[in-house]
C-alpha cells in the first residue's frame, strides 16, 4: 500500500476534494485525520471508513483559528500520532468582483484559504520535524495562477498558498518535509456551483477545457496520493496543474 505507516491530516476532509483523499488515503493505509468546520460531516465519514476497515478519526477545526489547530493537531497526535502528511483543502469561494467585494468579504476569504494554510503548516510542522520528515499539499487553484473576471479575493488568496508552499519546502527542506501545492482547474465538487452558478456558464466553461470535461474529484486526489507518497520523494516546491489543459491556451 502507498501509504502505509502514515499518519495523514487532511482539511476540509468532510467536503468534496477532501473527503475523496480521505477514503483513498485509508483505503492505501494511512490513519486519517478528518478536519473540517463541519464536524457532523467529518464524524459520518470517519465513521464510514472504520466500518470498511480503516484508521480514521474526525475533529471540529476552523483553518482560520489559532487555537482550533491546536486541538486539532493535539488530538491527531494523541490517537494516531504523529502527521507525517498535512493535506490542506479547507478553502471557501467568493464570487464577487473588485468593485462589488466588501472589505469583510476579502477578509474572510483571506483568512480561510490564506491564513488557514498558514496556521496550519505552522501547527504541524514541529510534529513532522519530530518524526523524522512528512510531505504537505497544499490545495491552491488555476486561480493561484491566473486573474479572474468573477472574483476579487480568491484568486490572491489562492496565489498566496502557491509561494508560501515553495517557503514551506525551502525552510524545511533540511527537516526532510516536502511541500507542493496543487492547482485543479474547475472540479466537480460542490463548490462548483457557487463558481457557475447556471447550467449554461458551466457548459460553456467546459467547452473550453482541451480534455472536453471537468476534473473530477478522484483527479484531484490521485495527484495529493502521490505527492503524499514516498513516489514523489525528490519532489518538493513544485505546483502540480490539474486542469484538462485549460491554462495551457
Ligand atoms: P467544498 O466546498 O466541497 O469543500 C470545502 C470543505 O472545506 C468543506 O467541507 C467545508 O466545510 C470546509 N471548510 C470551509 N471553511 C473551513 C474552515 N474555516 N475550516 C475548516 N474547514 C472549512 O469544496 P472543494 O471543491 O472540495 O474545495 C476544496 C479545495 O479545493 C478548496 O480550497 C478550493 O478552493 C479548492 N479548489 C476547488 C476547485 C473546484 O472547482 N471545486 C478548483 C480548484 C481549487
Amino acid at each position: 500500500m502507498r501509504l502505509s505507516g502514515k499518519v495523514a491530516l487532511i482539511t476540509g476532509g468532510a467536503g468534496g476534494l477532501g473527503a475523496c483523499q480521505a477514503r483513498l488515503f485509508a483505503g492505501e493505509g494511512a490513519a486519517v485525520a478528518i478536519a473540517d468546520l463541519r464536524g457532523g460531516a467529518a464524524e459520518q465519514l470517519a465513521t464510514e471508513i472504520e466500518s470498511g476497515g480503516g484508521r480514521s478519526i474526525h475533529m471540529r477545526l476552523d483553518v482560520a483559528d489559532e487555537a482550533s489547530w491546536a486541538e486539532a493537531v493535539g488530538a491527531t497526535v494523541r490517537r494516531l500520532g504523529r502527521p507525517t502528511v498535512l493535506v490542506q483543502n479547507a478553502g471557501i469561494y467568493v464570487r464577487d468582483s473588485i468593485s462589488t467585494a466588501t472589505l469583510e468579504q476579502w477578509e474572510t476569504v483571506m483568512a480561510v484559504n490564506s491564513r488557514g494554510v498558514f496556521l496550519g503548516t505552522r501547527a504541524v510542522v514541529p510534529h513532522m520535524v519530530e518524526a523524522g520528515g512528512g510531505s504537505i499539499v497544499n490545495v491552491s487553484s488555476t486561480s493561484g495562477i491566473v486573474g479572474s473576471r468573477i472574483s476579487a479575493a480568491y484568486n490572491p488568496s489562492k496565489a498566496a498558498v502557491r509561494v508560501f508552499t515553495k517557503s514551506t519546502a525551502i525552510q524545511y527542506a533540511s527537516s526532510n518535509i516536502r511541500a507542493n501545492s496543487i492547482h485543479p482547474g474547475p472540479t466537480e465538487t460542490e463548490m462548483l456551483d457557487l463558481v457557475y452558478p447556471t447550467a449554461e456558464v458551466r457548459k460553456q466553461r467546459e467547452l473550453e477545457v482541451p480534455l472536453g470535461r471537468f476534473a473530477s474529484a478522484l483527479d484531484v486526489a490521485y495527484a495529493a496520493l502521490f505527492l503524499a507518497s514516498e513516489e514523489s520523494s525528490y519532489v518538493t516546491g513544485a505546483e502540480l496543474v490539474l486542469d484538462g489543459g485549460l491554462t495551457a491556451q
